[in-house]
Order: C-alpha cells, then sequence, then structure tokens
C-alpha cells in the first residue's frame, strides 16, 4: 500500500511512530514532520489532551476520532486507563452521544439495516469490508440504557460495546461488527428532528418486526457460519424474551441485559456469600423489579441453587421473590402476568408496598432493578438490618479485656450451633438501577442506614465512604466484567450455542477473583484494573464448560484454557512493517 493510504487506515496507521526505515519502504517521507515518537509518547499527549475536555461528550467524540484515525492507539488507551475511559466510550457518556447521535455522526461505525433493506440483507451484509466477523452486538434502538427509544440513534452502543470487547476481552477489532436494526421509533422528539438519522416512522411491530429480524438472522448464519455470536442489546423486554427464546437453539445468541447482568449480579452474590456466610440457598432474595434483569438474575440464582442442592428448580426459585409495578408478584395474578413473570408467582397474599413486602419476607438479600431511584427508603434498609441481626459479634468491635475474648469464644461456640439461616449478621443490598439518579439507594446511606452493617454494590458506581472510622469501597455490579470474557471463550472454543451453565461458570469465574483484601474493605467485585486477567479466567472457564457440554467446534481442546485464552487476545502494540 502506498505511504498516504497507511495513514489513512485506522488499522495501520501509527501517525509520528512510524520509524526511518518503515517512513523510506512505505513511501512516507514528507508525508510526516520528521520527529519520530514511541506509542508511550502518543499515549500520554492523548491522555493530557483528553483531559483537557470538561465536558464528556468531547472526551467521548476525542475517542471516537481516534478510534477512526489510530486503532491501535484508541485500543492501547483503553486498556492502560481502562478506569478513566470506560465512562467515556460506554456509560454513562454513550448514553448523552446517542441522545446526540444525529449531530454528532461523522462516519458510519457499523452497519445499518432498516425496513428499507428488507429482502436485501444478505447483500448488505457483504457490503461489510470484514469477512471473518466473531461478534455482532446488535440493537433495535427500543430501550437505550436507562434513556428509551433512541431509534437509529442507539448505533452508540453496539459500537461501544464491541470496543470493551476488544479492551477488555481482546476480540480482535476486525471482528467485531456493530449493528442496528431501524424498524422506526416512536420517540416524537427524534421524528420531529431535523438531524436524525433514522427512518421516520412509528416503529413496525408484530410480523413486520419479526420477519425483518428473521431475515436478519438467518442471512447472519448464512454469511458468517454458525460460531458467529450475536448479541443482542437493548432491545424491550418483550422483544428481547421472545428473541432470546426463539433463537438460542438455533444461533450463538446472548442477550447482556438478561443474562450478562445475571452473572454479573450471582458472581457478586457468591462472592458475598464470604462475607455474610452460609449457602445460597440459605438465603431468602426479594427484588424490586422484575423486567430483564431482575427476572435473569432470579433464574440464574435459582438455577445456581438448584444444582448446588440437586433440588429440582420449581423448589429453588421458591426461595426468592419479586415485586413489579404493581406489587408482590403472587399466585393469585398468575393470569395476568407475562409469561417471563409466571415462575415467581409463589403462594402469598398480595402486597403492594416494597416496605410491606420487606417485613413479611424478610429476605437476605435485597435486589432493585425497576430503573426507579430512592425507593430502598431509610424504612427499608433499616428493616433488612433489623432481621439479619448481629448475632455472632462483629471482629471490629475492639475488646480489650480477656474475660471479653473469653465471653466471645464461648459466644461463637454457642452461634456455630444455631442453624445457619439465623447467623447471618449482615444484609445484602444491591442498588442495580442505572444511571446514578436511579439508584434506589445510595452507598452513603445503604452505609449509615443499615449502621455499617449492609453489603453493598451498585448499577453505578460511587465513591467509598466513611462510617464510623471506616472506610467502606461500594462495589459496581459492571457487565463489563462479564461479557468481554464470556465472549472470548465462546470464540476460542468455537461454540455454537450458549448454555446456562457457562452462565454459571463464568460467574464462579468472577466471584473467584475477589481477593482478600478485595473483601475486608467490604467489596464482592475485584478491581477493574485487573479486567484482561479476569476476562482470561472467565473466558477458559466458559471454553472448559463449552467443551464438556459438547458444544464446542474448536478441536481438539488446548491443554492450559487460561494460557490459551491468554495468547487469543489482541495486543494493541504497534508492530513492525519492514
Ligand atoms: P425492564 O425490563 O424495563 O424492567 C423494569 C421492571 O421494574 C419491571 O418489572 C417494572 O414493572 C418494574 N418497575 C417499574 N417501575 C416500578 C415501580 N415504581 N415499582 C416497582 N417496580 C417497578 O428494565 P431492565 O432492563 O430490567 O432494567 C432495570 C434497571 O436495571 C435499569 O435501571 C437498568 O439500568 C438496571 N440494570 C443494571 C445492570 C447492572 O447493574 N449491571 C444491568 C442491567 C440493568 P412492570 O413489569 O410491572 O412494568
Ligand atoms: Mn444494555
Amino acid at each position: 500500500a502506498s505511504g498516504y493510504s497507511m495513514l489513512r487506515n485506522p488499522h495501520h496507521n501509527k501517525g509520528l511512530a512510524f520509524t526511518e526505515k518503515e517512513r523510506d519502504a512505505h513511501y512516507l517521507r514528507g508525508l510526516l514532520p520528521p520527529t519520530v515518537v514511541t506509542q508511550d509518547l502518543q499515549e500520554k499527549k492523548m491522555m493530557h489532551n483528553l483531559r483537557q475536555y470538561k465536558v464528556p461528550l468531547q472526551r467521548y467524540m476525542a475517542m471516537m476520532d481516534l478510534q477512526e484515525r489510530n486503532e491501535m492507539l484508541f485500543y492501547k488507551l483503553l486498556i492502560d486507563n481502562v478506569e478513566e475511559l470506560l465512562p467515556v466510550v460506554y456509560t454513562p457518556t454513550v448514553g448523552e452521544a446517542c441522545q446526540k447521535y444525529g449531530s454528532i455522526f461523522r462516519r458510519p461505525q457499523g452497519l445499518y439495516i432498516s425496513l428499507k433493506e428488507k429482502g436485501k440483507i444478505l447483500e448488505v451484509l457483504k457490503n461489510w469490508p470484514e469477512k471473518s466477523i466473531q461478534v455482532i452486538v446488535v440493537t433495535d434502538g427500543e430501550r437505550i440504557l436507562g434513556l428509551g427509544d433512541l431509534g437509529c440513534q442507539g448505533m452508540g452502543i453496539p459500537v461501544g460495546k464491541l470496543s470493551l470487547y476488544t479492551a477488555l476481552g481482546g476480540l480482535r477489532p476486525s471482528a467485531c461488527l456493530p449493528l442496528t436494526i431501524d424498524v422506526g421509533t416512536n420517540n416524537e422528539q427524534l421524528l420531529k428532528d431535523e438531524f436524525y438519522i433514522g427512518l421516520r416512522q412509528k416503529r413496525a411491530t408484530g410480523q413486520e418486526y419479526s420477519e425483518l429480524l428473521h431475515e436478519f438472522m438467518c442471512a447472519v448464519k448464512q454469511n458468517y457460519g454458525e460460531k458467529v455470536l450475536i448479541q443482542f442489546e437493548d432491545f424491550a423486554n418483550h422483544n428481547a424474551f421472545d428473541l432470546l427464546e426463539r433463537y438460542r437453539t438455533s444461533h450463538l445468541v446472548f442477550n447482556d441485559d438478561i443474562q450478562g447482568t445475571a452473572s454479573v449480579v450471582l458472581a457478586g452474590l457468591i462472592a458475598s456469600l464470604k462475607l455474610v456466610g452460609g449457602t445460597l440457598a440459605e438465603h431468602t432474595f426479594l427484588f424490586l423489579g422484575a423486567g430483564e434483569a431482575g427476572t435473569g438474575i432470579a433464574e440464574l440464582i435459582a438455577l445456581e441453587m438448584s444444582k448446588q442442592t440437586k433440588s429440582p428448580l420449581e423448589e429453588t426459585r421458591k426461595k426468592i421473590w419479586l415485586v413489579d409495578s404493581k406489587g408482590l408478584i403472587v399466585s393469585s395474578r398468575k393470569d395476568s402476568l407475562q409469561h417471563f413473570k409466571k415462575p415467581w408467582a409463589h403462594e402469598h397474599e398480595p402486597i403492594k408496598q416494597l416496605l410491606d413486602a420487606v417485613k413479611a419476607i424478610k429476605p437476605t438479600v435485597l435486589i432493585g432493578s425497576s430503573g426507579v431511584g430512592k425507593t430502598f427508603t431509610k424504612e427499608v434498609v433499616e428493616a433488612m438490618a433489623s432481621f439479619n441481626k448481629v448475632l455472632s459479634l462483629s471482629l471490629s468491635l475492639s475488646l480489650s479485656l480477656s474475660i471479653y475474648i473469653y465471653i466471645y469464644v464461648c459466644v461463637c461456640v454457642c452461634v456455630l450451633a444455631i442453624p445457619r439461616q439465623y447467623q447471618q449478621s449482615k444484609p445484602v443490598i444491591l442498588a442495580l438501577s442505572n444511571p446514578t439518579s436511579q439508584s434506589e439507594c445510595t452507598a452513603e446511606e445503604a452505609y449509615t442506614w443499615s449502621k455499617g452493617r449492609a453489603i453493598f454494590a451498585s448499577g453505578s458506581p460511587f465513591d467509598p465512604v466513611e462510617y464510623n472510622g471506616k472506610i467502606f469501597v461500594p462495589g459496581q455490579a459492571n457487565n463489563a466484567y462479564i461479557f468481554p470474557g464470556f465472549g472470548l471463550g465462546l470464540v476460542i472454543s468455537g461454540a455454537i450455542r450458549v448454555h446456562d451453565d457457562m452462565l454459571l461458570a463464568a460467574s464462579e469465574a468472577l466471584a473467584g477473583q475477589v481477593a482478600q483484601e478485595n473483601f475486608f474493605k467490604g467489596l464482592i467485585y475485584p478491581p477493574f484494573s485487573n479486567i484482561r486477567k479476569i476476562s482470561a479466567q472467565i473466558a477458559a472457564d466458559v471454553a472448559a464448560k463449552a467443551y464438556d457440554l459438547g458444544l464446542a467446534t474448536h478441536l481438539p481442546r488446548p491443554k492450559n484454557l487460561v494460557k490459551y485464552a491468554e495468547s487469543c487476545m489482541y495486543n494493541p502494540i504497534y508492530r513492525s512493517y519492514l
């Protein structure tokens, strides 16, 4: 390739880092200023520039420009500064970017398939320059984050999600395809917006919708084969559950909002057992919110309990209760419930309010997944704390006299004799709703209202909190812990179907990465800075499950799957073009 086109090609461009010899060999002389710099210096400069921008959307745009200009530098930056840049290329900033996508749109970063392309989807796929695709993230834009229907402008989500697949999970950028299906939008504001980039019509539904999606699913399999992972993202819940159900037996499909969320939350719960004691099956769970997140998590918890206790799923589900916008889900409501709620309709009198449900069910674990903020009130948290009482004396209690130590030992012995379910001393409270303004309660509220006893994690990040002289670090149940490694595991094993046992394997792998020093701070998730190592571990365990289940096609099975996963990971270090 000529030097000029090399500079314009984001996959090859190294900018000022082209060496003297490369400049001679590739006709780059004169096309660059004389100085030659290292990738590290470019990275330093870029971070310096990014930090000058005070407006988050400007940082987002600068990152997108970099991705279009110099892909390796983009990923190097993202990997080395993951905690700082994740909120820029993904939530919360990507949400604002989607809302304004029409006016900041520069170049298409993925494929657009609209109702206009009906009957021609296979041809459209062939227009994409890369032929060997391993992961597709697809949205129809109907429920973007917590922002609702953003129609075609939802494209920011597949783009952002796939950049995390690469940065955190090591999938090759050229193997990733962001895709938006445009069936219209019901967002009046967008329909009136002169800069809107999508179809100007109300959403197609019913047969018209499912025919377009079916053509898409068939075209993908025909063009890329059975091993391409199709990740559904930010579909409204009626379609999300249906699509997953319809295609899980014929395609390699994964819904991050349902399954990814479930896996990451289950990981946190498994880890939290180290702090609160007992087994999963000895706990009682109450959810506020029974949608994609809530019922997805509930089902995976029930499945894990059923595996551990060797009891049927119908039994383990009884330990889990859900509240939706109409109150506690109980059997008398069964006829009017959406199908994904029916398994959770247990025998109980109807209850409208969360607080009353908490008092009646007495959960040890309370999970917020309704998207509505400030719903874990002081009364709710205090109630959670009141029946998850301190029985075993808190270790932080410093007792100086030996007599007290003697009493403590006696109490411990007594406590050991008490059945596990009465022993639990700390309530687990997860406030998963995003963004921060919708969080069920803040970290500070959870710690102060429970007098420092709650084990707390949330969907949106919160800063550490000091309470009674102790620092509590709240964990973030970020889906980005799971899906990149999960996808890598599917790809390296050549899996052809997703099985729930793979989700359980991913949860256990993540929970296993929480170190003692994290637990000391109350954390139930590991620090994000180790994410590539964590992803490799998850990938290895997911791949192992694929082999065990006979769903892997990449044969023979590698001996050391962790090493193999690591060796497969894309590394954005400049290579020599000599
Ligand atoms: P969804 O499918 O729309 O479900 C929302 C559920 O909440 C529905 O069951 C709804 O009840 C219920 N609900 C709404 N308002 C309520 C109220 N005032 N009282 C009680 N229940 C109410 O949404 P989703 O995809 O599950 O997402 C829910 C939230 O979870 C969002 O804020 C999202 O950001 C968050 N989330 C977090 C993570 C994470 O932390 N990693 C991952 C995924 C999602 P009806 O069924 O009666 O309408
Ligand atoms: Mn999502």
